[in-house]
């Protein structure tokens, strides 16, 4: 370990020292990647940890390989390298338009997709979202070993892991079929999303939909799969009018989350059109449009 002269902030030179320093609670570090959710604790409020762990030089959180049955992400991966590792991949252009559409770009160039997922207490994050819809799983390291978890499960109990824990990398089955992600911003761009939709399919010859998943963010505190709309709509015709009436009926299934954006009705009422263009992109890629 190396102390910098600010005397604030850490590095740690591999995964075992990093989990060492974070094990030791009378220094209390907090781990930090990019910095991009950290650097406006103030804006939101929120006291600055007394110290932070540096993760940049941990080699083993870096990497992007795309293998015939899986895909591994590195959690340092920045939003913008990993779109750009995507370029190609036609059946993750959902997680790839998630990559390249959330923030700014110089935002995109520093976030990593481990900030993205391990942020406890940040309802909208575009790339969490979009990997719910892959059936992503996470492997986290500590003081207790290494394991592996469903994405679902890891988000959902953000607020209790422990804290020297690492989110080392995500993996992805590899999956036949269309991706897509639709957001609504109340502006432009560098905007968080009022409501986000991530959507993946199979859609065949005579446009049956299968293996349908939609992933939710934004609008709970937690993004998280739209299990009664998947099984209301699988093995159905795409017919876009039929899928946003479905969505519509389905949609007491949220409770909304109020914020100074919107509220949280507002976030429920627009979830029927945004599923009925994310599922309506997948058709389109499909044709070749
Ligand atoms: C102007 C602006 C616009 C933004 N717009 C969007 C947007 O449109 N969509 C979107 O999704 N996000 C957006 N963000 C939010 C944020 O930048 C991203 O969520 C980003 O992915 C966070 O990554 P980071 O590496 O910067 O996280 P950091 O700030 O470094 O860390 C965030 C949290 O994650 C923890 N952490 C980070 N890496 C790890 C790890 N490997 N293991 C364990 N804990 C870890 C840290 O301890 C901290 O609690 C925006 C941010 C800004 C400043």
């Amino acid at each position: 370990m190396r102390e910098e002269e600010t005397g604030e902030v850490y590095f740690a030179n591999s995964l075992d020292e990093a989990i060492s320093i974070l094990s030791d609670r009378e220094r209390s570090l907090v781990p930090i990647a990019g910095g991009t959710w950290l650097m406006r604790s103030e804006k939101r409020k929120e006291a600055l940890a007394p110290g932070f762990l540096a993760l940049s030089n941990v080699s083993e959180l870096r990497g992007f390989h795309m293998e015939s049955n899986q895909i591994s992400i590195g959690a340092l991966t920045t939003h913008h390298d990993l779109g750009v590792a995507l370029e190609g991949s036609p059946e993750l252009f959902g997680l790839a338009d998630a990559a390249r559409i959330s923030a700014t770009p110089g935002v995109r160039r520093l976030a990593t997709v481990g900030g993205n997922i391990c942020t406890d207490g940040f309802h909208s994050p575009d790339i969490a979202t979009a990997l719910l819809a892959l059936d992503a799983q996470v492997e986290v390291a500590g003081a207790s070993g290494t394991s592996s978890l469903p994405l679902s499960e890891y988000l959902n109990s953000r607020k209790e892991r422990p804290l020297d824990e690492i989110l080392v990398r995500v993996m992805l089955p590899r999956m036949a079929g269309a991706t897509s992600h639709v957001r609504l911003t109340m502006k432009s761009s560098g905007d968080y999303p009022v409501a986000i939709v991530s959507v993946g399919a199979v859609i065949s010859s005579t446009s049956v939909l299968t293996d349908l998943r939609v992933a939710i963010g934004s609008v709970e505190e937690t993004p998280r799969r739209w299990t009664a709309l998947e099984d209301a709509l699988e093995g159905q015709v795409f017919r876009p009018e039929e899928c946003k009436s479905q969505a519509r009926d389905l949609s007491v299934d949220f409770n909304g989350r109020d914020a100074v954006d919107a509220p949280g009705s507002y976030r429920v009422s627009v979830l029927p059109h945004l599923v009925q263009s994310a599922l309506a992109s997948i058709f389109n890629q499909k044709r070749g449009g």
